[in-house]
């Protein structure tokens, strides 16, 4: 298993910090960017299905 680190979605920030759990085992984190508009996020699931919902996004 490969240790991912974890990067803001909306400022590509490594500054995170964990901040508890949003249920059914996801973890949430907090961005610390001051200049990052996004306060916490929930890490997404492996790119590969991330880029897959991208394709199916721009196909409709
Ligand atoms: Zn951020």
């Amino acid at each position: 298993m490969v240790l991912e680190p974890v990067l803001c979605p909306t400022c590509e920030s490594s500054d995170v910090v964990k901040h508890g759990q949003s249920g059914e085992d996801k973890q949430r984190y907090k961005c610390r960017n001051p200049e990052c508009g996004r306060s916490t996020f929930i890490r997404e699931y492996a790119k590969e299905s991330r880029n897959n919902k991208l394709d199916n996004y721009e196909a409709t």
